[in-house]
């Protein structure tokens, strides 16, 4: 059993090849932004202390997020961290949580894309609230705009998927989160995606990556 992450800028397309390795592959996935976004909903004291970073676009304190990943970690199920980690700081805490229950050291994807592609990706992004599913209103539409395929409720725009937060939060990950890219690769972990092609061509390729068989189609 191997656990897997997921790096990437934001829109490069971490939430949308979370789903389908989840959906195909048995992944348990762990995503910071929509657990995050659950405590805001609910109004706890996480979600009150994380609200402030989100809606500026920046981190949420590494403290913070470790913690909450650390509650979310139990089963055997392999799990797939979708933007997790996103500093050293929180790359050390997962490498040592996870060895301190006996999983091995986690595989790493990192989702490269070229820069003028990832705002008309996220500016275009509707989300479900409640599961977190995404689509786009030109690459991935539902089939009745405004309207989630699988429970019929309402899609919603991010309120950080507004150009000027957009294009802070891709600074914050030249800045903050590109460096694990050289902290995966030197340990030998670390596969590069090109993730500005189709879903599908993105989907195999981190398929290959992870050896992972081909779907059925039965
Ligand atoms: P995207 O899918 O666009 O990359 P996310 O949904 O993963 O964005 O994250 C939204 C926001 O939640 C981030 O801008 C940040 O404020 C916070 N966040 C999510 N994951 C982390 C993390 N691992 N560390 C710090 N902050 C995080
Ligand atoms: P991330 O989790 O990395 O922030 P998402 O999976 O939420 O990224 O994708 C960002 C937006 O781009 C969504 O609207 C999604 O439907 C769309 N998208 C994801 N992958 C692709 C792709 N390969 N081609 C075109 N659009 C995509």
């Amino acid at each position: 059993m191997t656990d897997a992450i997921l790096l990437g800028p934001p829109g490069a397309g971490k939430g949308t090849q979370a789903r389908v390795l989840c959906n195909r592959y048995g992944y348990r996935q762990i995503a910071t932004g929509d657990l995050l976004r659950e405590h805001r909903a609910g109004g706890t004291d996480l979600g009150k202390s994380a609200d402030a970073y989100m809606q500026r676009g920046d981190l949420v304190p590494d403290e913070l997020i470790v913690r909450m990943v650390e509650r979310e970690l139990s089963g055997d199920r392999r799990v797939l961290f979708d933007g997790f980690p996103r500093t050293i700081a929180q790359a050390e805490a997962l490498d040592a949580l996870l060895s301190a229950r006996g999983r091995g050291d986690a595989a790493a994807l990192v989702l490269e894309i070229d820069r003028s592609l990832l705002e008309e990706r996220l500016i275009g992004r509707w989300t479900n609230p409640r599961t977190g599913r995404v689509y786009h209103e030109k690459f991935a539409p539902p089939r009745v705009a405004g309207i989630d395929d699988d429970d019929g409720g309402p899609l919603v725009q991010r309120e950080d998927d507004r150009p000027d937060t957009v294009r802070h939060r891709l600074a914050v990950y030249e800045a903050q989160t590109r460096p694990l890219v050289d902290y995966y690769a030197s340990s030998g972990r670390l596969a590069k995606i090109d993730a500005g092609r189709p879903i599908d061509s993105v989907s195999k390729e981190i398929r290959e990556a992870l050896h992972l068989a081909e779907p059925s189609t039965a």
